[in-house]
């Protein structure tokens, strides 16, 4: 399969099934902004969800937070976004398109004569970059004026950073500890694209651990470790996930060290999670900012300082669409294609599919209870319309791990058909035992 087919393939998949439509679709659509439908809400759910019981609830040293997303305006020059949170832009002036000026397609320089457009080809066409500041801006109140200027966050983290010492104080945390947060980002991109993989508008999974100077690289290294657990946890391919160190110019201004961690897209290896050393750049600069002492006070120690901190932060949308990637596979089976989503039975949309055989002898009474039943402890989709064949292949490309059917001996036998979405095998299981079985395969992994 062409790797560009398959990111085809993919969202054709997505629009088809219900995990993720256009913006806007009956006006054209919203350039790089995608709602999340029946499928793809619960898929997101599900990886937020693991996100949030691995970081907050198996945890006794993370607090969780809900920051808003409209923050202090001085909050964005503190962190250092007003000044610099931007990417040099070009236009090509014949064919009005817009490149990021470090854009790998154009050959030569931006604004020399010997730059070409690497879409109409023009020699000469393109601007010098400029500088291009990638918050979406709005106001605040009914007057449009400068005072008035407030930013939709362009991360969940400053959120974190400025509430840090109410956390610390409300939940009677000492140092080291973190604080989580899952909530919406906005960044003006200049050339989005991908689908889902860098949209305008998307989920950060940030987590910020604070620590005692000195103390920061081994921890680093713990976070560096667990994180890349988490998504081997999700059941993503482990040669498709790697590591990326930024080396010295790729360093974020704040950063001591910085790690990501990629994953093998159709279009190269990307970044889905960034893990970075930050020290105390934040609560220096907000200290700064603010004028308000953000120092803790180390009692055991009877020593004052401002903590290190350790960031993870991850894209709920970009791990989403790993997932898909990682799982969507064709196969061939009695000379017709199967199209398969083999995600991990604890991230997939739905967990089973409850189908009648037939619409007579009792079948649809006794698949409706079971469904009733099943429904309360996870997500199911009852199907009664169409040979069983159908009704399995369109519960594969939702990435359904089982289909349960009633037939002919579940009225005799009690038992009932459960059908393995990877390898198509079917086995008996007891009618009252349907639930148990699949429960104890929901949290297993591959
Ligand atoms: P990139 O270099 O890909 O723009 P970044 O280094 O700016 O990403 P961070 O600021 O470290 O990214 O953001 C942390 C995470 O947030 C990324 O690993 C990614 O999963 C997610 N993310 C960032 N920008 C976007 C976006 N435009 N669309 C979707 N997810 C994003």
């Amino acid at each position: 399969m062409a790797d560009t087919t398959l990111m085809d393939k993919l969202v054709s998949l997505c629009k088809r099934r219900g995990f993720v439509f256009q913006s806007s679709e009956i006006y054209g659509g919203l350039g790089s902004v995608w709602d999340y439908g029946p499928l793809g809400v619960a898929l997101k759910r599900n990886v937020k969800d693991r996100w949030w019981n691995s970081m907050v609830h198996a945890r006794d040293d993370i607090e969780g937070l809900d920051a808003a997303i409209l923050m202090h305006p001085k909050v964005w020059e503190a962190s250092g976004h007003v000044a610099g949170f931007t990417d040099p832009l070009v236009d090509c002036r014949h064919c009005k398109n817009r490149f990021r000026a470090d854009d790998p397609r154009i050959k030569g320089t931006p604004g020399q004569p010997d730059a070409q457009c690497p879409v109409c080809g023009s020699r000469g066409s393109l601007t010098e970059p400029r500088m291009f500041n990638l918050m979406f801006k709005t106001f605040m109140g009914p007057v449009e004026d400068s005072a008035a200027v407030v930013y939709l966050r362009p991360e969940t983290a400053q959120g974190i950073y400025v509430n840090y010492l109410n956390v610390l104080q409300s939940s009677r945390q000492r140092i080291p500890f973190g604080i989580a947060q899952i909530g919406k980002a906005f960044r003006n991109e200049i050339t989005p694209g991908n689908f889902i993989f860098r949209t305008r508008e998307f989920e950060q999974m940030e987590m910020q651990f604070f620590v005692q100077p000195g103390t920061d690289a081994e921890w680093f290294e713990r976070w560096r470790e667990w994180r890349m657990q988490w998504h081997h946890s999700l059941g993503l391919t482990p040669a498709k996930l790697q590591w990326h160190q930024h080396s010295g110019s790729e360093l974020a201004h704040y950063a001591r060290a910085a790690f990501d961690i990629q994953y093998e897209f159709p279009f190269g290896w990307q970044e889905i999670e960034g893990i970075h050393n930050r020290g105390d750049f934040d609560l220096g600069r907000h200290q700064e900012y603010s004028g308000k002492k953000l120092e803790y006070f180390d009692q055991a120690q009877n020593q004052r300082y401002l903590p290190f901190i350790v960031e993870t932060s991850a894209g709920a949308d970009r791990v989403a669409l790993t997932l898909l990637v990682d799982a969507y596979r064709e196969e061939q089976v009695e000379g017709e294609v199967r199209v398969v989503l083999g995600l991990h039975p604890a991230v997939a949309p739905i967990k089973a599919g409850i189908f009648p055989l037939v619409k007579k002898d009792g079948m649809p009474e006794t698949a409706t209870t079971l469904y009733h039943e099943l429904r309360q402890e996870f997500a199911c989709f009852y199907d009664d319309s169409g040979a069983i064949g159908r009704r399995y292949r369109r519960m594969d490309e939702a990435g359904t791990p089982f289909g349960v059917t009633v037939d002919g001996d579940t009225t005799t036998a009690r038992t009932v058909t459960v059908r393995h979405r990877d390898t198509m095998q079917q086995e008996r299981v007891g009618l009252d035992r349907v639930r148990q079985y699949i429960v104890d395969r929901l949290g297993a992994t591959r």
